[in-house]
This record gives structure tokens, sequence and C-alpha cells, in this order.
């Protein structure tokens, strides 16, 4: 399903331009128009969807395969040392976009990119604990009635 006033759906049906560098049946990926390093792209299911969290598990599997494999093309075309994987999910993590795309960013030794980190350390280990098992209850609660 395409959202009609989506950039990149648009982008995916091939109405809008952009420097495509794979599809097949579920995905699409492209160059991103404001690099942050030469070869910046994005991988995007041909559905829309604006969550991870509505993406159907094959798709999402694709789009992790496909970026595996253009991080790997780019090291050897930009002779990247590395390379991220960002998913930027929901406006709070910097999503811009509203149809969900996850970046493969080639890293360079030194290239200056700082991604915002900052660790927070839980109270005690006891509020840590407390957390993984409201985690773990959730994810089995969400696995038995089929909801994210
Ligand atoms: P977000 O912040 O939502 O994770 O990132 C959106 C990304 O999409 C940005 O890196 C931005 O440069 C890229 N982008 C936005 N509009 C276009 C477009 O029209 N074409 C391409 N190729 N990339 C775009
Ligand atoms: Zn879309």
């Amino acid at each position: 399903m395409k959202a009609i006033h989506c950039i990149f759906c648009k982008i995916s049906a091939g109405t809008i331009p952009a420097a495509k560098l794979f599809e097949d049946d579920l995905v699409t990926a492209f160059l991103d128009i404001a690099p942050l390093n030469p070869g910046h792209c994005l991988v995007i299911p041909k559905a829309h969807f604006h969550s991870i969290t509505e993406v159907p598990e094959a798709t999402a599997g694709r789009m992790t395969a496909v970026a595996a494999k253009l991080g790997a093309a780019l090291m050897r075309v930009v002779e990247a040392d590395g390379f991220n994987l960002i998913l930027a999910n929901g406006a709070a993590a910097g999503q811009v976009v509203p149809h969900v795309h996850l970046h493969v960013i080639p890293r360079l030794p030194a290239d200056g990119i700082q991604l915002p980190a900052r660790a927070i350390p839980y109270k005690d280990a006891a509020a840590r604990d407390a957390l993984a098992e409201a985690v773990r209850n959730r994810l089995a609660a969400s696995a038995k009635n089929g909801v994210a």
C-alpha cells in the first residue's frame, strides 16, 4: 500500500527521482539526498509504514539483510572501515520522514560523525532487574496476543 503524499512512496514507485541502488519485491534502497558520508543510503519497505513496529517480519528481515549487503558493498566502493545502521523510529528518535527507513552510513576513520550517546546508569541492580523483567513480560504478552 502506498501513501499518496509520501515522498518515499514516490521514490519507491519511481514517480520522483532518486539514485536507486537496489530493489526487489519488498524493499527499495537509494542514496540519501543529504549524505553524512559519501554512499550514505536508505533502505525502505516498498509498502508504506510509519513505524518499524508495523512492518511484517519478512520485510523487516529483508531490510536488515539488504542493509548489510549495502554496507559490505560500500566498504569496497568508498573504502569505508565500517558502517552504522540507524533507524530513527518516531519524532523523539529523530524520525523526519514518516515512512520507515534504515540508514546505512559508511564510516571512515576520524570522519567526525558523533552519534549522540550518553549513559544513564540504573539506580541499582534491583532497578535494572525490575526493568528487564518488565520487558520480558511485555514481550511474552505481545507474543501471546500478537500485538506489539
Ligand atoms: P530521518 O531523520 O527521518 O531518519 O531521515 C530522513 C532522511 O531522508 C534524511 O537523511 C534526509 O536527508 C533523507 N531525505 C529526505 N528527503 C529525501 C528525498 O527526497 N530524497 C532522498 N534521496 N533522501 C531524502
Ligand atoms: Zn510512504
